[in-house]
């Protein structure tokens, strides 16, 4: 039964990569109950146990939306490598001044330290904010795919069935439920 399921995921997986003109990610299945994920470094979908045991319907909707997260590989990777380098400018800036400042005490360590400190709390704040805004145009646009394979009726279904077990962004809602209106016109 187990496997069934699992080839089965896979065979939808397959289908939904290639109406989506992308390679088929790797699929892993977990004991835990996290809910599905697309893992961009590994180019993998992990599908949980209570994933596995939706009903069918549903289940269509969920790999669609994670194989539409693999279309969005490239840019998620970009977002990693742009923050490592983000960092890495950030650690030379204090490297820098500790370097070029004049001899003493103050100015070799505790204005560089204090200034990277600020720097770093700013930075943080920025990159969270900005992570988040990323993070949401990316589940938008997986749903857009999800509903381009499956239909935005039965996207919008899914999502309105998904948030009722509280896990839902109400934007990603109104999104789908706009997106139903304008293809009904
Ligand atoms: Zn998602």
């Amino acid at each position: 039964m187990q496997l069934r399921a699992q080839e089965h995921i896979l065979s939808l997986v397959a289908h939904d990569a290639a109406m989506l003109h992308v390679a088929p990610p790797r699929v892993r299945f977990v004991n835990t109950s996290g809910g599905p994920c697309y893992d961009a470094l590994f180019n993998r979908i992990e599908i949980d146990r209570a994933t596995l045991a939706l009903p069918e319907a549903l289940l269509h909707i969920v790999v669609a939306h994670e194989v539409g997260h693999a279309t969005q590989r490239k840019a998620m990777l970009l977002d990693f490598a742009r923050t490592g380098l983000c960092i890495a400018a950030l650690l030379a800036i204090p490297c820098f001044m500790f370097a070029t400042s004049p001899d003493e005490d103050l100015w070799r360590v505790s204005v560089p330290g204090f200034g990277f400190v600020l720097a770093f709390i700013a930075c943080s704040k920025i990159w969270r904010a900005y992570g988040v805004k990323r993070a949401a145009a990316f589940e938008l646009d997986a749903d857009a795919k999800a509903a381009s394979i499956c239909g935005p009726e039965s996207a919008l279904a899914a999502l309105e069935a998904t948030a009722m077990r509280g896990h839902i962004d109400a934007a990603r809602l109104e999104a789908m439920r706009s997106r139903l209106m304008s293809s009904a016109q």
